[in-house]
């Protein structure tokens, strides 16, 4: 029996829905042509939420030859327009929001109270913030010479490929949909294999906004079949993915075909220093912020603490001390539930895996360590702090991905900073010190996309996102994040004729 287009789900906590489960093309759900599908695992309990359609290249070459149609009009469409069928689709998220946060929770496991709901809140207000650039985008009048007049126009790429990662289903689409759709470009996102539910239930709502049909398409696909066709697809003019630095490698390959632009925002493994002279109480409450939020599933957790050897061991004490009481494991729905499980049985097994790893260097393990079988059958890990870590362990160097922190001491400046620029990543850092000239300084020395003064991952949609080194190109967010979706092209005029 073929996958139905919609089915009827109960979430856990009783609200009901109908799930889609075809590909969203045109404004319309539809079955993929070869019939594959793709099981949806709840991580909270290692068992099947739902099936969706799976595309394959022929389904990614339907949805680019909609996606282009809708383009040849939609580039007609005013930046006013576009701005309130952004608007329009954000409030229709805003209207159901409880059912979503339920929705995000139950297929990503993320704590629905203390995690998921913060996801959709900010997929709306991006949404809304990028519905007011829409009609602010513009180009420079340049004149050099008064014989000539050239000024440029900032215009969309056209088709634009967007590959998003699991660990957040909702937000990764929100920071590349709604900037990609302000500044006129029309797309074609494939979601995550382990995470396809909630964006796709979302898509309805564009239609309802009154959104053409083609100007936004929705995919769930495998990444090797469906993301390789959209990378290397010859009609897309742009892609942007966030995920691995190995797939951003991959990506980058691809997307040479026809050379088309790319945005990436990859892996990380970002420092968080602590100096002598840091308010403790603060570093120790971000710190756990930095790592804890989200499972560990963020690109930008501060995954390495290094701390000055005279406050080392109060440090050590005092987050401890805090991480066990703040962050309670539990049930996605369970409302006082902060650290869910991790998304599926491989990243379980891989976070699992980097903990015997570290243990085998030689780090010592303050908290945690291992699997949490009292928080459910899911795939849930304990909070883990090891110390003791040397910069040169594998758990130092490598993105773990899951509540995991590694934490080292440090005697001087030039040591924290040569230590904090020992990895092939470069996306964030945080620095805790009371001395704002140091402050500044160390922010200057650091390799990274962003840095954060005695705080760790505060993200502002205001402001760009975005990494350095092997943690990728481009920014997200802001008015950066919409520069990454337009090319200016120049247009000379010749005026001279007329002296
Ligand atoms: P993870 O964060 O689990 O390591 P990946 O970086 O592999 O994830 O995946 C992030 C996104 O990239 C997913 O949507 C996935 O399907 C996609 N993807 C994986 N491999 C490829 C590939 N070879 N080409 C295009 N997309 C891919």
């Amino acid at each position: 029996m073929s996958l139905p287009l919609e089915y009827p789900v109960t979430l856990p906590n009783g609200l009901q829905y109908k799930q889609p489960s075809g590909l969203f093309i045109n404004n319309e759900f539809v079955k993929s042509q070869g019939g594959k599908t793709i099981d949806s695992i709840n991580p909270s309990t290692g068992e099947l939420n739902g099936s969706v359609y799976a595309a394959e290249k022929v389904d990614v070459d339907v949805a680019v030859k909609a996606a282009r149609t809708a383009f040849n009009k939609w580039k007609y469409v005013s930046g006013d327009k576009r701005g309130d069928l952004l608007y329009k689709f954000a409030q229709l998220v805003e209207r159901d929001v409880e059912l979503i946060n339920a929705i995000e929770a139950w297929d990503s496991g993320k704590t629905k109270e203390q995690n998921a709901r913060f996801d959709v809140a900010e997929f709306i207000s991006v949404f809304k913030y990028y519905a007011g650039w829409a009609d602010k985008i513009s180009g420079k009048v340049i004149q050099n010479n008064p014989k000539k007049l050239a000024y440029t126009v900032h215009e969309p790429f056209g088709v634009c490929g967007q590959i998003i990662p699991w660990n957040y289903p909702l937000l990764m689409a929100a920071w590349k949909l709604a900037p990609a759709l302000a500044a006129g470009n029309v797309v074609v996102l494939k979601t995550s294999e382990i995470t396809p539910l909630s964006l796709l239930f979302v898509s309805k709502y564009f239609v309802e906004a009154g959104f053409p049909p083609g100007v936004v398409n929705i995919i769930s696909g495998y990444g090797a079949t469906a993301g390789a066709a959209l990378a290397s697809h010859m009609d897309v003019d742009k892609i942007a993915f966030t995920g691995s630095t190995a797939t951003g490698k991959v990506i980058s390959q691809l997307a040479t075909s026809n050379m088309k632009a790319v945005t990436l925002e990859l892996g990380g493994k970002s420092p968080l220093i602590v100096r002598e002279d840091a308010e403790l109480d603060q570093a120790v409450k971000w710190a756990a912020v930095g790592i804890m939020s989200n499972q560990g599933q963020i690109c930008s957790a501060t995954s390495r603490i290094l701390v000055h050897e005279k406050v080392h061991d109060e440090f050590v004490k005092r987050f401890v001390a805090h991480v066990k009481e703040a962050y309670k494991q539990g049930d996605v729905f369970d409302d006082q539930a902060v650290v869910g499980p991790q998304v599926s049985q491989m990243q379980y097994e891989k976070v699992l895996k980097y903990i015997d790893i570290g243990k085998k260097e030689g780090a010592q393990v303050a908290l945690g360590g291992a699997a949490n079988k009292a928080a459910g059958k899911g795939f849930f890990i304990q909070p883990t702090v090891l110390t003791d870590v040397q910069k040169t362990f594998r758990v130092a160097q490598e993105e773990i991905f899951g509540p995991v922190v590694t934490v080292s001491k440090f005697s001087t400046d030039e040591e924290a900073l040569e230590i904090a620029n020992s990895t092939e990543y470069g996306l964030g850092a945080a620095v805790f010190t009371t001395n704002v000239v140091k402050a500044h300084q160390m922010a200057a020395e650091i390799q990274s996309g962003m840095v954060w003064i005695n705080s760790s991952n505060d993200s502002d949609m205001h402001v760009p996102f975005g990494g350095v080194k092997s943690s990728g190109n481009g920014r997200e967010l802001g008015e950066y994040g919409l520069e990454t979706y337009t090319q200016a092209k120049a247009v000379h005029v010749n005026i001279g004729t007329r002296l």
